[in-house]
């Protein structure tokens, strides 16, 4: 079975790829889409059902988006829906990175959460949403040249290595996208 992905971020879409192997996963870049498609929901789950919504009016194909946000209780939920964007509109991860590292370096609780919420639109153009969390903490500094993101800062609960310093495989089997998408291929399956 095809499926779009609606992102424009090879990384996630790799992830995408090794975590549905069953699937034939286009991604925005295959169907030569190349708009930015605006961001601009309040929660994670807006967000995702925007990215979906776009691209299955112009395709008209069952297709699904994620939006994933690093929440810190600690600061209040950020940098959440604004993980993306948190130092800036046209930061970068390292940008985003070290702002977090300095904003959290007074604070004693670093226990900080991964959410991911996957919008999935049929063929019969009905949504359908999967969440997904992984808990754990911000490190101090960075550990680890993997990932993307925020990843070699997030070390999850019960393991020794951040995001970064872990095997793609690994990662995926206890991360938020992991965990959503478990849901959403369980989904497919009965339905
Ligand atoms: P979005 O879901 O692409 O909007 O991602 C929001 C922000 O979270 C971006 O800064 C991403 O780099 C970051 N992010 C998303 N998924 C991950 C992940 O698996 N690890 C680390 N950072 C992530």
């Amino acid at each position: 079975m095809e499926l779009i992905f609606a992102s424009h971020n090879e990384n996630k879409t790799r992830e995408i790829r090794d975590l549905l192997p069953q699937y034939q996963i286009r991604s925005l870049r295959d169907l030569d889409f190349r708009e930015e498609i605006p961001e601009t929901g309040d929660t994670l789950q807006e967000n995702a059902a925007i990215k979906a919504e776009v691209i299955y009016k112009q395709f008209g194909l069952p297709v699904f988006a994620d939006d994933t946000g690093l929440i810190v209780p600690s600061l209040d939920g950020a940098p959440g829906v604004y993980s993306a964007r948190y130092a800036g509109p046209e930061a970068n991860a390292q940008a985003n990175m070290n702002l977090l590292l300095e904003t959290l370096k007074s604070q004693t609780d670093r226990q900080a959460y991964f959410e991911t919420l996957i919008c999935y639109i049929d063929g019969k153009g009905k949504s359908h949403f999967f969440s997904g969390q992984v808990e754990g903490e911000i490190l101090e500094s960075r550990r680890g040249e993997g990932g993307f993101g925020y990843d070699p800062i997030f070390r999850p609960n019960g393991y020794e290595l951040s995001f970064a310093q872990m095997e793609a495989s690994e990662k995926n089997k206890i991360s938020h996208r992991g965990r959503a998408l478990e849901r959403f291929i369980q989904f497919l399956q009965i339905s």
